[in-house]
This record gives C-alpha cells, sequence and structure tokens, in this order.
C-alpha cells in the first residue's frame, strides 16, 4: 500500500479547488474571486493500483517571487525537503484561456525538479473560444505530462489519476538555464553550494525575504543586493520564462477567432444587452 504526497499549485481562479474536490470526493466551497484559498487544505484520494493520495490545496500564487504571504506558504513548503507533506508529485493546474498566464508558474515549479503534471483545466470552454491544442507537443517541449480536463463536468480525472499513479515516469528535468539570467552570481554560489538545485539557488539569490532557511543566511554577507537589483533579476527571468512559453504555444495552441466571433454574435443576436451583461459576469 502505498501512500503519495501530491501538491496542487496554480494561479487563483484556474480551478483547484475544483480539481481538488474531483479527487477527493470533498466538496469544499469554491469561489470565482481571488483569494478565497487562504490556507492549506488536505484530502485524501484513492487512486489505481491501490494507491492512496494526500492531497494538498495550496493558495493561489501567480509566480515563485514571493510578494505575498500565499505565495511564501507554496515557496516555503517547495523549499523544505523535510516538511511531512512535501510533494512526490506536484500538480499544476492551469485554464485554457489564460494558459499562457498560467504556465509562468508552472516553469518555475518545474525548474524546482519536483516531477510536474501539467492539469490543464475548462476544457469545457475550448469549442467556444475556437481553441486548439497538441497536447503531443505541448508534452514534449514543456517535458511533462497533460492532463485535459474539465473539472466542472468531470471530464479527464480518471486520466489524471492515472498519471498521478506513474508519476514516477514525468521527466524532472528543468525547462530555463537560471544561471545564464545572472552568470556574475551564479560562478561564486556554485562554488559555495556544489550540490544545489541550480533554480533552489537562483532563489536564493533573488528573493528579497528571510524565510529562505540557512542559505540565505550564509551567504548574505557576499550577496547582498539592492531592492531594485533583486527586481530587475526577477524582471529577466520573467522575459526569458515568456520567450520560452511563447516559443512552444506558438506551435501547440490555435485560436481560431472567427469561431469565437462567430459563437458572440449568435449570442448578441439572441440576447439583449442586460443578460449578456450577466453571461459576461458569469463567465469571468
Ligand atoms: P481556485 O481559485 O484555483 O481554487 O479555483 P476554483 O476551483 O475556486 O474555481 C474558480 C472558478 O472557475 C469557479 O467559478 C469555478 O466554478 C470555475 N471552474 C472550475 N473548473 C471549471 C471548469 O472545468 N470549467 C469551467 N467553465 N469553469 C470552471
Ligand atoms: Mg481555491
Amino acid at each position: 500500500n502505498q501512500n503519495i504526497n501530491i501538491a496542487l499549485i496554480g494561479n487563483p481562479n484556474t480551478g483547484k479547488t475544483s480539481v481538488f474536490n474531483q479527487l477527493t470526493g470533498l466538496n469544499q466551497q469554491v469561489g470565482n474571486y481571488p483569494g478565497i484559498t487562504v490556507e492549506k487544505k488536505i484530502g485524501f484520494c484513492k487512486l489505481p493500483n491501490n494507491v492512496k493520495g494526500n492531497i494538498l490545496d495550496l493558495p493561489g500564487t501567480y509566480s515563485l517571487n514571493a510578494s505575498s504571504i500565499d505565495e511564501n506558504v507554496v515557496i516555503e513548503l517547495l523549499l523544505n525537503k523535510n516538511d511531512k507533506l512535501y510533494p512526490d508529485v506536484a500538480i499544476v493546474v492551469t485554464e485554457v484561456e489564460n494558459l499562457k498566464r498560467n504556465l509562468l508558474l508552472f516553469t518555475q515549479i518545474k525548474d524546482l525538479e519536483i516531477p510536474t503534471i501539467l492539469v490543464i483545466n475548462m476544457a469545457d470552454r475550448m469549442e467556444y473560444k475556437g481553441i486548439t491544442l497538441d497536447i503531443p507537443y505541448l508534452e514534449e517541449h514543456l517535458k511533462t505530462k497533460i492532463a485535459l480536463i474539465s473539472s466542472r463536468k468531470g471530464y479527464g480525472i480518471e486520466e489524471l489519476k492515472n498519471l498521478i499513479v506513474s508519476y514516477k515516469s514525468i521527466p524532472t528535468e528543468a525547462c530555463l538555464n537560471a544561471s545564464s539570467i545572472a552568470p556574475e552570481y551564479f560562478n561564486s554560489l556554485r562554488k559555495a553550494f556544489p550540490n544545489q538545485l541550480l533554480y533552489k539557488l537562483w532563489l536564493v539569490i533573488t528573493q528579497d525575504v528571510n524565510f529562505l532557511n540557512l542559505e540565505r543566511k550564509e551567504i548574505q554577507g557576499t550577496f547582498t543586493k539592492s531592492h531594485s537589483d533583486l527586481k530587475r533579476l526577477q524582471q529577466k527571468e520573467t522575459i526569458k520564462r515568456y520567450q520560452f512559453i511563447n516559443d512552444v504555444l506558438k506551435e501547440g495552441l490555435q485560436v481560431d477567432a472567427s469561431i469565437a466571433k462567430d459563437f458572440r454574435s449568435k449570442l448578441d443576436r439572441a440576447l439583449t444587452h442586460k443578460v449578456w451583461g450577466y453571461v459576461i459576469f458569469f463567465a469571468i
């Protein structure tokens, strides 16, 4: 009987709590405004082959460049291998309409070299929006396994469970070579911490906060930087990541605007202005 730790990570409003509920059968409250998940929630799920999963529903976070308490909770967990909830497998939940923005966090989690499954949620919206995805292409270039699901309709949940139990076959290759962004800092850091993960060193360089335990304190003297330096390095990282993401999505995601437009004009004709406003409201 195997027990595995699973962490659900993602931007606010991508459907993490809905996925959590699907996997655990619980009915946690979901809301359509950011910040509803203020702390870690744990649930349990039965997976194929008698495997049991401990699932952690983490607070919504946009990136690992910590600027909020919610983000700190996520980083603290992911940097602490001794935490009893440290994930065997991370699930990054994204949604199909905001894939580009959501993938920023995915590439960061991936660079911590934790086996990471990419969930693309809200598949039920693809047809309306004229979106098509080349899943094998995306899996190859994002170096991951993808579950395309709709947590609202319950599509793809069994496939996701199967991916979770076979997490050991998920590549743990990084997306970005962090050292190339700031070689001036990396060379000496590398010498001081030869066995540390590259992206962890990067986080040590770029975080302005003191929760990064021992290493941060040890190197503080040598690597003290101004706030604007830190911001500049974080911006460089973000730009590099979006370059990578844009390249991958250029081939892997197509949007046929005419389909979306056609759908909207049909709706426009069918609905009065007032009702259309409600539709927009509920769609957001
Ligand atoms: P979280 O902030 O990531 O935990 O996201 P929630 O689970 O609270 O969901 C955010 C919003 O997205 C809610 O209004 C959900 O009803 C909606 N939602 C979640 N999953 C789906 C889905 O598969 N399809 C659609 N259309 N909406 C979804
Ligand atoms: Mg939530």
